[in-house]
């Protein structure tokens, strides 16, 4: 059976009932009436037909197979790893977890909230840092966003980061990337040589260990650095710190790195965990989410992301770092395999692994083969002059993978899952005769510190206690496996089981990201062919898939921008304008690509101010680089006016970036590369499935016209004078299968329908709702696009009860709220997508005027104002049936509203969680146990 009916909700009887709800006789007529003449688009795309789903797994299996899976010693920050099957089969391949969506609704995400404040602890221990983050995107990026906290947290007033020149190289591009149009200057200091360090200079990154292997001392360097003001950045490897002493205890301010050897796949690049953390005193300057411990309304403990005042949303051009879309199903994972194994279990993986690189060192010392560093923890480099191509062949002669560094150095990297036999096969690649005890030079660096103390890391060793931890904590969460998440701007739409399978294939999992190209055919096809597809699409001529998510992507996009206008000495284009409706990573990425931001004002219909925008590029034309605009519009409105915009913005000579993060109203029906827009990203954890995983992971692609395709993001590890915005040539790779599948099943035909049903289902659930919330902007015929935003600003003047109020009522109702207070405070915006079916947007909708006629009770004087199910909402189990019950309504409504099935109801473990209060108290990693205790 085709896949387009499994994809899509509500089936043709239903469409013609939505269809005669709103007053249309068919989608066509439908799409006519809501998509202007002049962005649409009427030719059918040039995909391949439609495969059933057996036909595109099959297919994926033939492109898999042309992978090569080889034992890949390659290191360089990706190691090989044993994923305990406990936590692939029920975090990874579990939709109860990778389902979930980011969670700023607390009192729903209990259970993920957790895991991420174990990832935390685990962060803070291992580094021995005061503060961790809930995940960055990759080491590159986290390092990237190190340097640019060093920056402002430093008292030096120089623009100089020093830079260990052992860093990885991939990380070394990436900061490149990121320090150029900040005016960073980069300064390579070599430590083996005793470089010394400049007069000024606001930072001082160091690799520890070394992408050499070498583990060196940096306790002096740091206190020199201290003395000239610079802060320290340590980029660490987290399972060397279990047998070293931890960055916070030789002077570093601030750490970054992966987690992917926790556990995590290779994926040929990602996605995988970043993380950082801060010592104390720089807590609030930290870029990323943050998970903190509050308490909830009767005081019990509870998780909720912590500082929120800090992210793009409210501070916009002001906003220290862009990233919005982190990686949270891996950091789960990695947070698991901590919890999993323990800190004797962790520490017996890295002194196994430290076992098999001294056996490996002292089995080439025998044979007389000079090895470089006599400190190292699982990477050896070896110096063999004018040998090291031909070592490295003959090791891939036996399947094992080695790290060509230069035609007289091979560098092997030991992990988890290398064995004797790889040790020995190595060695004879080198000739050398068989492995030999080496003694290890770690002794002196040493950790005598505990870490992991936490009872959370030493209670879940045994596979039925980790199976009833994992079934616990995502029992406490609402996902897409529970139901709808009509969350505006976000399109959580069916991720099917069919797109997931072949993300934990061997052939796409255990690729390492510098793989040598003949082991990687499959990939190169998969997403050569994405890509053409995705440009298909867009109607761009070019496309990568490198960026790790949307903010990423628009990072990306700018710079492009920046290099085309430099290309052409319009070096001093630098203003991007931004209507004010914008989503907050727009102007945050326009900051980091040095840009200045310039507000354009929306008119009373949503729409951008077309006077106001020629008002601003008349008064910025020479300096005019850009306008970023989202399309449809963050209102969720076809705009008439984009091609005029589009006119203006290039007859002033600047460039379109159009945010692609609403295409899910625009596939086979609009182009933006052919109305007029000369760059977008997309985000394929939206409109092309990969699921959110609670926060991350996250694809986004840039797409580009001929003009820009030159200044598109290349391989950081390939020479050139291109950029690199990820740390692997593909980013995420290991997920693009997902995006492949689902654009494989549905075909041209599908994928239309699917566009179609999502405004359909929007204008359907808007006529509905509209009579008991007004339902702001609207284009061509007063339709919506793919969502649309409900006014509740009016009913809060009236009677108090707040947006807040109606989300956490719509708990009680088994549903996650819409997106609140975005891009308009005081509103919900609802996006069905169109994998809802016709039942499920009847009971959202019923749930909502339910809720209206609880609004309607609290207007009459009927429930207090103080004393209503909205304002108490949620109602937990234990609430409900409290021996005590003292309120104006009954415990029956306030448990089981109208339409809630009574045997199958979810309860939110917490009630209504005071965010403020953790934000005075900041707690961020694991409370002890006893503050649980009643
Ligand atoms: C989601 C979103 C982004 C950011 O994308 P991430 O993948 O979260 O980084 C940017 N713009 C809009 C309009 C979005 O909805």
């Amino acid at each position: 059976m085709t896949f387009a009916p499994r994809h899509i909700g509500p089936d043709p009887d239903a469409q013609t009932q939505m269809l005669k709800a709103i007053g249309y006789a068919s989608l066509d007529a439908l799409m006519d009436a809501a998509i202007p003449e002049v962005i649409r688009w009427h030719g059918t795309l040039a995909l391949p037909d439609a495969a059933t789903e057996e036909e595109a797994i099959a297919e994926l299996r033939e492109i898999a197979g042309r992978n090569t899976v080889t034992t890949s010693m390659i290191g360089l920050g990706y190691y090989g790893t044993f994923t305990p099957a406990v936590i692939r089969r029920n975090v990874l391949e579990n939709p109860a977890w990778y389902t979930a969506y980011t969670p700023y609704q607390p009192e729903i995400s209990q259970g993920r909230l957790e895991a991420l404040l174990n990832f935390q602890t685990m962060v803070t221990d291992l580094t021995g840092l005061a503060t961790a983050n809930a995940s960055m995107l990759d080491e590159g990026t986290a390092v990237a966003e190190a340097m640019t906290l060093a920056r402002r947290s430093s008292r030096s007033k120089s623009n100089v980061y020093v830079v260990d020149a052992d860093t990885l190289p991939q990380t070394l591009a990436v900061l490149r990337t990121r320090a150029e149009p900040l005016g960073i200057e980069l300064v390579l200091a070599d430590l083996d040589a005793g470089d010394a360090l400049p007069a000024e200079f606001f930072g001082l990154h160091l690799q520890y260990p070394g992408a050499s292997g070498a583990v060196r001392d940096h306790a002096a360097l740091a206190v020199a650095a201290h003395e000239a003001g610079a802060l320290v950045t340590v980029a660490a490897d987290l399972l060397a710190l279990t047998l070293l002493r931890a960055p916070g205890e030789i002077g570093a301010d601030i750490a970054a790195g992966t987690t992917q050897r926790f556990g995590v796949p290779l994926g040929f690049g990602g996605p995988h965990a970043g993380y950082l953390a801060v010592r104390s005193g720089l807590e609030r300057s930290l870029p990323g989410r943050l998970v903190g411990v509050s308490k909830d309304a009767d005081g019990a403990p509870a998780y909720r992301l912590a500082l929120q005042t800090r992210e793009q949303h409210i501070r916009r051009e002001r906003a220290t770092s862009n990233i919005c879309t982190a990686q949270v199903l891996l950091a789960v994972m990695a947070s698991m395999y901590a919890v999993y194994h323990g800190p004797a279990g962790l520490r017996a993986i890295a002194e196994r692994v430290h076992g098999r690189a001294l056996a490996l060192a002292g089995g080439l010392a025998a044979a007389g083969v000079e090895v470089a560093h006599e400190r190292f923890f699982d990477t050896v480099t070896a110096v063999v002059p004018g040998r090291a191509a031909s070592v490295v062949e003959a090791a891939a002669g036996s399947g094992i993978d080695l790290r060509l560094v230069d035609a007289d150095r091979v560098s092997v990297s030991c992990d988890e899952t290398t064995t004797a036999a790889h040790v020995e096969a190595v060695l004879a690649a080198f000739g050398a005769a068989g492995a030999e005890p080496a003694a290890s030079g770690l002794r002196e660096f040493a950790r005598t510190s505990e870490f992991m103390t936490h009872p959370v890391f030493r209670s879940h060793h045994s596979e039925t206690a980790m199976l009833r931890y994992l079934r616990k904590l995502s029992d406490r969460d609402y996902a897409l496996d529970r139901g709808m998440i009509p969350l505006g701007s976000c399109t959580m739409k069916l991720n099917a089981t069919t797109e997931m399978e072949p993300v934990s294939w061997p052939e796409f999992a255990e690729i390492h990201p510098y793989a040598p190209a003949s082991r990687t055919a499959g990939y190169e096809a998969l997403v050569a062919q994405l890509e053409g597809w995705l440009a298909e699409i867009t109607g761009y001529d070019a496309v990568s898939v490198q960026p790790n998510a949307g903010s990423q992507g628009e990072l990306a996009g700018l710079l492009a921008i920046r290099g085309y206008h430099r290309s052409r000495g319009e070096a001093h284009r630098d203003v991007c304008l931004i209507p004010s409706s914008a989503h907050g990573t727009n102007a945050a990425s326009a900051v980091m690509a040095g840009m200045r931001v310039v507000v354009v004002a929306c008119d009373e219909n949503g729409n951008v101010d077309l006077s106001d925008l020629a008002a601003k590029i008349g008064k910025h034309r020479e300096a005019l680089a850009a306008i970023m605009v989202t399309y449809p519009s963050t209102h969720g409105v076809y705009e008439k006016g984009i091609a005029e915009l589009c006119g203006q913005v290039h007859d002033a000579g600047g460039q379109v970036y159009v945010d692609g993060a609403n295409l899910n109203a625009l596939v086979g029906f609009a182009r933006p590369g052919k109305f007029g827009a000369d760059v977008s990203h997309l985000n394929l954890h939206k409109t092309f499935c990969i699921p959110h995983g609670g926060g991350g992971p996250g694809v986004g692609p840039v797409a580009v016209r001929a003009h820009l395709a030159e200044f598109l993001p290349g391989d950081p590890l390939e020479p050139g004078d291109h950029h690199a915005v990820s740390a692997a040539a593909h980013g995420s790779a290991g997920i693009l299968p997902i995006s492949w599948a689902y654009l494989r099943m549905m075909g041209p035909d599908g994928l239309a329908q699917a566009t179609s049903v999502a405004v359909l289902a929007a204008n359907y659930v808007a006529a509905r709702l509209r009579e008991h919330y007004p339902v702001l902007y609207a284009g061509n015929e007063g339709l919506v696009a793919h969502e649309c935003i409900l006014d509740l600003r009016p009913i809060t003047k009236a009677t108090g009860v707040s947006v807040d109020d109606v989300a956490k009522r719509l708990i009680d109702y088994g549903f996650h709220a819409p997106t609140m207070s975005f891009p308009v405070a005081g509103t919900l915006m609802v996006e069905p997508t169109e994998s809802e079916d016709l039942a499920e947007l009847d009971r959202f909708c019923a749930a909502m005027i339910a809720i209206k006629g609880e609004i309607d009770r609290v207007a009459a004087g009927e429930w207090p104002r103080d004393d209503n199910p909205l304002r108490h909402a949620p109602h937990t189990a234990a609430a409900v049936t409290a021996d005590e019950w003292s309120h104006a309504y009954p415990r029956s409504l306030a448990g089981f509203p109208a339409g809630v099935d009574r045997t199958s109801k979810y309860w939110p473990p917490v009630r209504r969680i005071d965010g403020a209060y953790g934000d005075r108290n900041l707690v961020c990693s694991c409370p002890a146990p006893e503050a649980f205790e009643d």
